[in-house]
């Protein structure tokens, strides 16, 4: 933590760490130390969220009349912080990160009153139809089809990789309206209930053993045109919005920072560890790096700045250095880490066909029992959010331009 905060800022920090230690409960701090992937699992999420909505912390970066806090980029980046060395669970971001944000920038009156209460209650649990089987990288290219009868569309197709989907009661999607002179025109983003009949989820196993995405078909299903977010055949627009946010919208370095103490604690009780604490050592110092730059991004979006190519910099740095950490911290596990023990960590969902010892116990520590799932897990961190390739072809395309 910086020593150059204010007097407000450190009185800030004091408040939030009250907080922390009055609402997080043990339970949602170990199941936050057991975690194998980067959203908690929903039902520990929903907890938290449920306790920050009641002190009015849950949307720092909304406008106040919304629930935000008004809060500075400081304080932001101090609450974030905070949380991290705490473990506060991270909540999925698909919501309240993305469509939130979304819909308070582009969404009708009539969609801002009935879906933010709703999004802050969590009541509704939204999850994030863009992708599909032929459609990644290159997004506008997308097929899942919505045609107009009266006031509804009837959409058939498919999403796939979607993140609690099996959760989640609503996703927004984009489809494809029309067929136009190019892929980005043609396309419209809109809000389907998951319940309507004609939506089937499928669950999609990672290797970790985790069952976090799905595949979700959608055969005429029916939508009201009132769902519709943005223009019709516009939604492309709505699409770019909402990626500045997912790229953008989370600071990497202070949950690394967190698991690069627990694994220098764990290094510290090893023999013949130089070689692994040389690693954790050239870690550290990119993390530093990782931070400073975090908080600078913050300072000139405060400032009035556009995430531009940056947020492009730190998705590449922060998902590539926590990769990195797992490298570490499944060598560091040792032997013990070959074991499949999910009952030993907290999951980021199901793990179909696993089954737990009826004593329950497990071997080795909680470290190790978590380091396999946690590895196999963040290699999908340069894949998800728009891959690093495609991050570095944004940096590229903007060089010339700086
Ligand atoms: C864990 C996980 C969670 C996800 N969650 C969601 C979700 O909730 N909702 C959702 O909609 N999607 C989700 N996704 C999907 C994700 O956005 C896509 O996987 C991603 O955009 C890549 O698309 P693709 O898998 O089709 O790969 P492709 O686009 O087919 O890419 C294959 C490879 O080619 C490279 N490549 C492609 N084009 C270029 C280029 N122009 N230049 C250089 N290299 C290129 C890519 O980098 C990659 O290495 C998730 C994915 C994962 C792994």
């Amino acid at each position: 933590m910086r020593s150059s905060w204010s007097d407000a800022d450190l009185e800030f920090r004091r408040e939030v760490r009250a907080f922390l230690a009055a609402e997080l409960t043990p339970d949602l701090r170990e199941a936050t130390r057991r975690m194998t992937s980067v959203y908690a699992p929903p039902a520990i999420a929903l907890e938290w969220q449920r306790r920050l909505q009641a002190r009015g912390w849950l949307v720092p970066n909304w406008p106040i009349e919304h629930g935000g806090c008004g809060w500075s980029q400081v304080q932001s980046y101090i609450f974030t912080h905070e949380c991290a060395a705490a473990d506060a669970p991270p909540l999925s971001p698909m919501g309240l990160g993305m469509c939130g944000p979304v819909l308070l920038g582009h969404g009708t009156p009539e969609q801002k009153a009935h879906y933010l209460p709703r999004m802050l209650s969590g009541e509704d649990f939204w999850c994030q139809g863009y992708s599909e089987t032929e459609s990644g990288s290159d997004l506008a290219s997308l097929r899942m089809k919505a045609v107009r009868h009266g006031d509804e569309f009837v959409c058939d197709g498919h999403k796939i990789w979607t993140t609690h989907g099996h959760a989640a009661n609503m996703i927004f999607c984009l489809v494809r309206t029309a067929q136009l002179a190019r892929p980005q025109q043609g396309i419209t983003f809109l809000l389907i209930d998951m319940t309507t009949p004609g939506v089937t989820v499928q669950p999609i196993v990672s290797i970790s053993g985790e069952h976090i995405q799905n595949l979700i078909t959608f055969d005429a299903v029916r939508v009201p045109v009132a769902n519709v977010v943005g223009a019709i055949d516009g939604g492309w627009t709505v699409a770019k919005y909402l990626m500045e946010f997912e790229r953008g919208g989370s600071l990497y370095a202070p949950g690394i920072q967190v698991r690069l103490r627990r694994l220098s604690a764990h290094l510290a009780d090893m023999e013949d560890a130089a070689d692994l604490r040389r690693l954790a050592a050239a870690i550290a110092v990119d993390i530093e790096v990782m931070d400073a730059l975090e908080l600078q991004f913050m300072m000139q979006l405060s400032a009035g700045g556009a995430p531009g190519s940056m947020a492009s910099v730190l998705k590449v740095l922060g998902t590539e250095l926590s990769q990195r950490l797992t490298e570490v911290e499944l060598v560091a596990a040792g032997l013990h880490a070959a074991a499949w023990q999910p009952h030993m960590a907290c999951p980021g969902g199901p793990t179909p066909g696993f089954q737990a010892p009826a004593d329950g116990k497990g071997c080795g520590t909680l470290y190790a029992a978590k380091a396999a799932a946690k590895y196999f897990n963040d290699r999908a961190g340069s894949i998800y959010a728009g891959t690093n390739e495609i991050q570095r072809n944004i940096v590229w395309s903007t060089m010339g331009r700086r």
